[in-house]
């Protein structure tokens, strides 16, 4: 017997998600909980992966299963698919696991037909909406299900209307919808060199097969990629007896919420139309009105409606995304699905919940999309400014922005990309448009409320959106938008408020985001849920002051690098770098050891007592040197010239030093700890500089900083051990030449192979390590992370050859077995020894959730990052207690 690949409605619930897809154990789960649902069956996603598999071929059985399914749906509907009397009609859903709202495709009124469409005429006493049903479901058909081109039905519609002398759809009457019916057929039958089915047993296979492949069009890849979601998943299908929204002012159709998506608070939210099908809400075709008008419109439905809302949301114990459709005043539910929702609203919501009792702190947690949070941080319009919006629209996903203003998704894409903010402007959007929306700041739409897929995909990427400016004029060929009596061009600067839907001619003054009580109380329970220690990389006093802000318990890592940049310290670090002796180059970084330590005061004093760990010098010394191209020019240019012979020496000795500094791969040359075995003045002098620092800010806040210095690049015991003498000779000087005593400690980078398999032999020396996985990923794989990324790389990973780039997302089987190998080798001699990552893996929630299982101490990553590490860490310790049990 082949796998069983079919489940009737009646047969699933909301567990079997992975098999039935979202939708499908939605509606399973709903029937089970006796709210309407309309009848159907559900072909399973392995059905689907079996198909990808086997090159499109469906696995054995599945056609004659569907046909069985069907069957017995017939039986129950007591209708027959495409019959003369009592025909079934359907529609073909697609439903992945992960819902993707709008990425793939479906099929509705599948089931009308030359045989059924008089029996749904008299069934519905309309002749005019049979044959609408009609000629919409073959256009729909074609274009879905065979591929043919929206152009090919577009034309003979303006055609007929032309004929009619028809202004709009609805002035066709039945007897053209009836024609124009024969023309859509006989058009695709001509498209499709005739291999146009009017079966509709036949239609529904190929419909499933569309579906299916819907799985693999380009906007779901791009959703998928985008969101984090395997290719390898599939899709199911499920058919569902058609109800009908459009059977005048009774019938209806809508979206709600059971909280503001937005916001997360607990308020109707939700849109309908009367006497429409569903696509019409969230393709946005039409702008609906809000739902509270539909107490007067249809009570006894929307009573209904509202209590169903209730029901599921207290089942699920989350906030639902609903949709709905009435029938002459009988209401369906058509869907529901925990709803996607901002950041912001996913903390009030989880917060919410716990208020009222419906889930625990923990359950708070894991509910939060750590990623998302990065919304948070986006900037506000600065509301002291005395602009007047030039239209205000829908506000259809919260924040600012600012930038030029576009009118295609491509060009959106493109400049995006490529760094120039942009402000995609269309008259709607459809999920085709998402690679544009992607890199926008913004997206202003003219149609289309607050539940279209627009404003759906644009709150989960936390992009702002306006939708619905019905006023505004768009011209997508002369690339211009027209909003009262402003004409704003493609590239001129809008500003758009998704919190208000106000729109503004020319750019505002953007302020930094605020993290509300919400965040503060949610955060807290992840405070208390994770092992992990989260600290942020920071080099200055301004980005201390915001990573302590934003929560981090210290500084992982300070670069010190910039300290030796500026019009005071390039030139000392060149006298330092050209000197001929000890003694000049002792004097030279004299001069700069004062500018380093006011910078680690500033820092210090921000930390106000938490751990700072400092890196010293790092970078190639070529890096603090004139470019050899422009250095060759500069002598040149003086020979040329016969410039003063002592400035000309001095420009000769440059180049001279230059050529001598050049490398062919400096970033595997003389850089990081290599520097200060050459020149041990140099981690001297940064020594010394910390430490005088510390005293100082001791003395002036009472705050004794908890000091780590790190030496970068170490690949020898030796090279450690020399380092950790020079800084322990000069701290201990300080320290005795100052009277005071300074609790500190001497680490190192873990960041080249050899460091992690020779760990044990290193950590003798070492009082922790910080595992600098951007360059161990770099010297671990031999790829260069600047050069690869826009190269092969970025090939790489959109043709699936790796499936994450190993610089956002550890590479857990190579870089991570080092960084396991390195915490145990290294405890194994040194069982105090303290571990952390600072690389950029250390704000990467998948990356986190591995650090957690191998025992990491800490994370240090941007500040920025700080409040998602904060939830991924409390997140991978649920998990691994998950594993555990
Ligand atoms: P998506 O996942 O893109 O929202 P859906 O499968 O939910 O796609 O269907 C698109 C629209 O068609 C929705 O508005 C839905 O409510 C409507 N629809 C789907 N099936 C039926 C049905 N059996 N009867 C009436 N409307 C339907
Ligand atoms: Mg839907
Ligand atoms: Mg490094």
């Amino acid at each position: 017997m082949s796998e069983k690949y079919i489940y009737d409605l009646s047969e699933g619930d909301a567990s079997m998600k992975p098999l039935l897809g979202g939708k499908g154990a939605g509606v399973a789960e709903m029937t089970r909980l006796g709210v309407p649902v309309p009848d159907g069956f559900t072909v399973t996603t392995q059905a689907c992966i079996e198909t990808m598999n086997n090159n499109g071929e469906w696995p054995e059985g599945l056609r004659g299963q569907i046909a069985d399914a069907l069957t017995r749906f017939e039986q129950r509907a007591g209708r027959v698919l495409g019959a003369s009397t009592k025909p079934l009609l359907v529609s073909v859903r697609s439903g992945a696991v992960v819902s993707m709202p709008g990425m793939m495709d479906t099929i509705l009124n599948l089931g009308i037909s030359d045989e059924s469409v008089d029996a749904i005429a008299a069934e519905s006493g309309n002749e005019r909406f049979a044959w609408d049903c009609y000629r919409r479901f073959i256009q729909m058909y074609g274009e879905v299900v065979e591929g043919l081109s929206s152009h090919v039905y577009e034309d003979a519609l303006t055609a007929m209307k032309r004929a009619k002398g028809a202004e709009s759809d609805t002035d066709l009457s039945a007897a053209d919808l009836k024609e124009l019916t024969a023309e859509f057929k006989r058009i695709s039958n001509e498209e499709l060199g005739g291999n146009w089915t009017n079966d509709p047993r036949e239609q529904l296979f190929r419909a499933v097969e569309a579906v299916f492949r819907s799985w693999q069009n380009p906007r779901a890849q791009v959703y998928r990629k985008a969101n984090h979601i395997p290719d390898d998943l599939g899709t199911a299908v499920n058919v569902m007896q058609m109800v009908f929204g459009n059977r005048g002012d009774t019938s209806g159709t809508g979206v709600c919420f059971t909280r503001n998506p937005s916001t997360g608070e607990k308020a109707l939210y939700g849109e309908f139309l009367t006497n429409a099908q569903g696509e019409d809400v969230v393709a946005g075709i039409r702008t609906p009105r809000p739902l509270s008008e539909l107490r007067d419109v249809l009570p006894e439905a929307y009573d209904q409606l509202i209590k169903t809302m209730r029901t599921m949301e207290t089942h699920y114990r989350d906030m639902q995304d609903m949709e709905f459709t009435i029938e002459n005043g009988k209401l369906y539910m058509l869907q529901t699905r925990n709803g996607k929702r901002t950041a912001a609203a996913a903390l009030k919501v989880a917060a919410d919940l716990v208020d009222e009792g419906l889930i625990d702190k923990e359950e708070a947690v894991r509910r939060i999309e750590p990623e998302q949070l990065d919304q948070l941080l986006h900037p506000a319009i600065d509301p002291n400014h005395s602009a007047a919006p030039v239209v205000t629209g829908l506000p259809a996903s919260p924040g600012a922005g600012v930038g030029a203003a576009v009118f295609d998704a491509d060009t959106a894409a493109e400049k995006g990309a490529a760094g120039e903010p942009v402000i995609l402007i269309r008259f709607e959007t459809t999920p085709d448009d998402i690679h544009g929306v992607l890199q926008s700041q913004g997206v202003l739409t003219a149609h289309g409320g607050m539940t279209s897929h627009a404003a759906v995909v644009a709150r989960g990427f936390g992009k702002p959106c306006v939708a619905g400016a019905t006023t505004i004029k768009i011209n997508p060929d002369a690339k211009t938008v027209t909003i009262g009596d402003v004409v704003i061009h493609e590239g001129d600067q809008i500003t758009v408020n998704g919190s208000t839907g106000e729109v503004f001619n020319g750019p505002l003054a953007l302020i930094p985001p605020r993290l509300g009580e919400d965040f503060q109380k949610v955060v807290g329970w992840a405070d208390e849920i994770r092992d992990l220690g989260v600290e942020a990389n920071a080099d200055n006093g301004p980005d201390a002051a915001k990573a302590r802000e934003l929560g981090a318990e210290g500084i992982g890592l300070c670069r010190t690098e910039h300290m030796f940049f500026g019009e005071h310290r390039l030139p000392a670090m060149h006298e330092m770098i050209l000197a001929t002796n000890d003694e000049e180059r002792r004097s030279a970084l004299d001069k700069i050891l004062p500018m380093q330590q006011a910078d680690f005061e500033a820092i210090f004093t921000e930390m106000k007592g938490l751990p700072v760990t400092v890196r010293l010098l790092d970078p190639p010394l070529h890096e603090f040197m004139p470019d050899l191209v422009t250095q060759a020019l500069t002598v040149q240019e003086l020979e040329l010239t016969g410039a003063d012979p002592g400035e000309l020496a001095a420009e000769r000795t440059t180049l001279a030093q230059v050529k001598k500094l050049h490398e062919q791969n400096p970033m595997l040359g003389t850089r990081g700890c290599r520097l200060g075995m050459l020149y041990p003045q140099i981690p001297d002098m940064q020594a010394r500089a910390v430490v005088r620092a510390a005293l100082a800010v001791f003395e002036r806040e009472g705050e004794t900083v908890q000091l780590q210095i790190m030496i970068p690049l170490v690949h020898l015991q030796q090279e450690l051990k020399t380092q950790r003498e020079i800084v322990v000779a000069a701290v201990d000087d300080e320290l005795a030449k100052a009277g005071k005593q300074l609790d500190y400690k001497v680490g190192t980078m873990i960041e080249l192979p050899r460091a992690a398999l020779c760990a044990d032999q290193i950590a003798q020396y070492a009082d922790f390590f910080s595992f600098g996985t951007n360059d161990l990923t770099q010297t671990t794989l031999g790829i260069s992370r600047d050069d690869a990324e826009n190269g092969f790389l970025g090939w790489y990973e959109s043709s699936g050859v790796v499936k994450r780039d190993p610089f956002a997302t550890v590479d857990v089987d190579g870089v991570g077995q080092l960084v396991r190998m390195g915490v145990e080798k290294g405890r194994s001699v040194n069982p105090s020894l303290s571990t952390g990552v600072c690389g950029e893996h250390g704000g990467d929630p998948d990356s986190i959730a591995f650090f957690q299982t191998i025992g990491l101490d800490y994370v240090s990553c941007s500040p920025y990052r700080v409040p998602i590490a904060r939830f991924a860490a409390a997140k991978a310790k649920l998990a691994q207690q998950d594993s555990a049990s």
